[in-house]
C-alpha cells in the first residue's frame, strides 16, 4: 500500500482521475497557476510561526533538508515529548501522511494534547477546507496523536498593520475541533478509496466538466480535453450566462453560441450571436459620439496597476489591499496635441502618498478623466483619500471629474473577436489592430506586472534587472491609456488620422 499525502487525497476527493495521473503520470501536469498560490502560502505559513512562538521556542521540522522518513521520526518524537510548539509536524496513519502547520502544546488537563492549527492564506473558512482539516485530524488521531482542539487559520482583512513585524491579529481562527473529529470513518473510506484508484494500472475514465475547476482549476485540463473539438464560439462567450443556463444549453445540446435559439438569450447575448454568425462587428456610432459629446478639453486618459500583499508590508495597509504603485495618464488638448506622463514607485517603500500626490498634480483641475472600468480606479481614489485626509478634497475632485469608457464600449460596440468579453485588451485588437499587447516585451498583462513589481522591490534583484523591469512596466501601462486614446477616438467618431502617441 501506497502512502497518500493529505494533497493526494485531496486531489482524490475532487477527481480520482487527477489522483490516479498525480501519481502516475505528473510530467502531464500544468501546475504554473498553482505557484504564486503556493508562494503566498510560504508567506503566511512563515508569520504563523512568529505569531504562534512568540517566545522562539517552537521547532520547525524542515521536511526538505530531513526527507520524509527523518522529519516523521523527529515529530513523533518532539510530539511525545510536548515541550514546545511543533511547525510542520509530521504525521501518519496506514496509508496517509500528512504535514501539520502548527501544534501546540495544551496540559490544561494535566495531561499532554495538542492544539492543531491549519493556516490558509484565505480570508475566510472555505468549502473545502473542512475535508482538508477532517483528514488532517484523522491522520493525527490515528497516529496517536491526541488533540484538544483543531482549527483554522486564515487571514484577517481588517487587520491593518503597524509596523515594526507586529503581525498579531494578522490570522483568525474558526474552531473546527468537533465537525473535523467526527469524521474519522468518512475520511477512512476516502483513504481506502483513493488506494484502490491508486494501484489501478490504467487511468481512470472520468468525463470533465465542472469538477475541473472547482475547487481548484485541475493541472490536467490540457492533457483531458487533448482530444475535444473546441466549438469556435463557446457558450461561455456568451456574457451573463448563468451557470444553470449554461448547463440547460449543454444538455439540450448546444455547444455553440450560434446554435441556441434567439428566444433563449437575452438583448446583449443576441447580439453577440448575431455578430458571431455574420461575422460581423456592431457598431452604434451615433450612440458612442452621443455619449462622448458632452466632454470637453483637455481630456485626460487614467490607468492605475496595484500590488497586494496576503502579508502587508507597508504600515497602516490591510493584507490583500490593492496599493497603487503605478499610473499612465495621456493628456489630450482641444488642438489634437497629445502628451502623456507617468508614475512608478520602485523603492519598496509604501508608494501610496507619493503616488497620491503625482496624480493630484498631473490631472489637473478641469476635464473629464477617461478610465476603462472605472469601479478599480475610483476606489482606489477613494481608498487613498481615507488614508490621506490632507489630499481627500483634491484626490475626491479626480473621481467627480472621472468618465468610464467600458459601458460606452460594451453598450456600442462588439466585434465577433472578442469572445464576449469586453475587456480593453479584447476590444483593442478589432478597434486598433496595429496597437498590440503581444508586441511588448516582458510585461503584458496586470498579473505580470504585479510579479515584476514584488521582484523589483527584493533587495537582492540586481540594479540592471531593475531599470529592465522599469521600462516594461513604463510601456504596458502607457500602453493601456494609450489605447484608450484610441477607443475614445474612434467612439468620439472623429474623422483626422489616428493619433499617434508621442515619444
Ligand atoms: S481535468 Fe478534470 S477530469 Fe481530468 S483529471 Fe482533472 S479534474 Fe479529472
Amino acid at each position: 500500500m501506497r502512502t497518500l499525502s493529505k494533497s493526494k487525497i485531496i486531489a482524490f476527493r475532487q477527481c480520482p482521475k487527477r489522483l490516479w495521473l498525480d501519481l502516475h503520470k505528473p510530467e502531464l501536469c500544468d501546475d504554473s497557476a498553482s505557484e504564486t498560490v503556493f508562494k503566498i502560502g510560504n508567506q503566511v505559513g512563515d508569520i504563523a510561526r512568529t505569531i504562534y512562538d512568540s517566545e522562539g521556542t517552537g521547532v520547525l521540522i524542515d521536511i526538505k533538508a530531513l526527507g520524509h522518513g527523518e522529519a516523521l521520526t523527529r515529530s513523533a518524537k518532539l510530539l511525545a515529548e510536548g515541550h514546545s510548539p511543533v511547525f510542520e509536524a509530521g504525521l501518519k496513519t496506514e496509508g496517509a501522511l500528512a504535514y501539520a502547520d502548527v501544534m501546540l502544546p495544551d496540559r490544561s488537563d494535566d495531561t499532554l494534547r495538542w492544539r492543531m492549527v491549519e493556516v490558509k492564506s484565505s480570508t475566510s473558512v472555505k468549502e473545502y477546507h473542512h475535508d482538508d482539516i477532517a483528514v488532517q485530524s484523522h491522520i493525527a488521531v490515528s497516529s496517536g496523536v491526541r488533540l484538544s482542539s483543531v482549527s483554522l487559520a486564515h487571514i484577517n482583512t481588517s487587520f491593518i498593520y503597524q509596523g515594526d513585524s507586529d503581525y498579531r491579529g494578522l490570522l483568525q481562527e474558526a474552531d473546527l475541533t468537533e465537525e473535523a473529529l467526527s469524521r474519522g470513518d468518512e475520511v477512512k473510506q476516502w483513504i481506502a478509496d483513493a488506494q484502490v484508484v491508486a494501484a489501478m494500472a490504467e487511468e481512470p475514465e472520468v468525463a470533465t466538466g465542472p469538477h475541473c475547476t472547482k475547487p481548484f482549476t485541475c493541472g490536467f485540463c490540457d492533457y483531458c480535453n487533448r482530444d475535444k473539438v473546441l466549438p469556435e464560439f463557446p457558450l461561455g462567450s456568451l456574457p451573463k450566462l448563468h451557470i444553470r443556463k449554461r448547463e440547460q444549453f449543454e444538455s439540450e445540446g448546444y455547444a455553440d453560441l450560434r446554435d441556441v435559439p434567439d428566444e433563449l438569450l437575452n438583448a446583449v447575448q443576441r447580439r453577440v450571436k448575431q455578430c458571431s454568425v455574420t461575422g460581423d462587428a456592431f457598431f452604434d456610432a451615433d450612440g458612442a459620439a452621443a455619449d462622448l459629446s458632452p466632454f470637453g478639453f483637455p481630456a485626460y486618459f487614467l490607468d492605475f496597476e496595484t500590488i497586494l500583499f496576503a502579508v502587508p508590508i507597508w504600515k497602516g495597509t490591510r493584507p490583500y489591499q490593492q496599493i497603487t504603485f503605478q499610473f499612465s495618464l495621456h493628456t489630450l488638448a482641444k488642438s489634437g496635441q497629445l502628451a502623456q506622463t507617468a508614475f512608478l514607485d520602485l523603492s519598496g517603500n509604501d508608494p501610496s502618498e507619493p503616488f497620491a500626490k503625482a496624480l493630484i498634480s498631473a490631472c489637473g483641475k478641469k476635464g473629464p478623466v477617461f478610465v476603462y472600468n472605472a469601479t478599480f480606479e475610483t476606489s482606489r481614489i477613494r481608498e487613498l483619500a481615507e488614508r490621506f485626509p490632507d489630499l481627500a478634497d483634491s484626490l475626491l475632485a479626480i473621481n467627480a471629474r472621472v468618465v468610464d469608457l467600458l459601458p460606452i464600449a460594451r453598450n456600442r460596440y462588439y466585434h465577433p473577436s472578442q469572445q464576449g468579453s469586453w475587456s480593453i485588451k479584447a476590444v483593442l485588437p478589432a478597434v486598433a489592430p496595429e496597437l498590440n499587447y503581444d508586441n511588448l516585451t516582458g510585461v503584458q498583462d496586470g498579473g505580470m506586472a504585479q510579479e515584476v513589481f514584488r521582484e523589483a522591490i527584493q533587495d537582492e534583484t540586481s540594479a540592471e534587472r531593475k531599470r529592465e523591469i522599469e521600462q516594461q512596466l513604463l510601456a504596458y501601462c502607457r500602453l493601456d491609456t494609450f489605447a484608450m486614446v484610441r477607443l475614445w477616438q474612434f467612439f468620439s467618431g472623429r474623422d483626422e488620422p489616428a493619433l499617434q502617441d508621442v515619444d
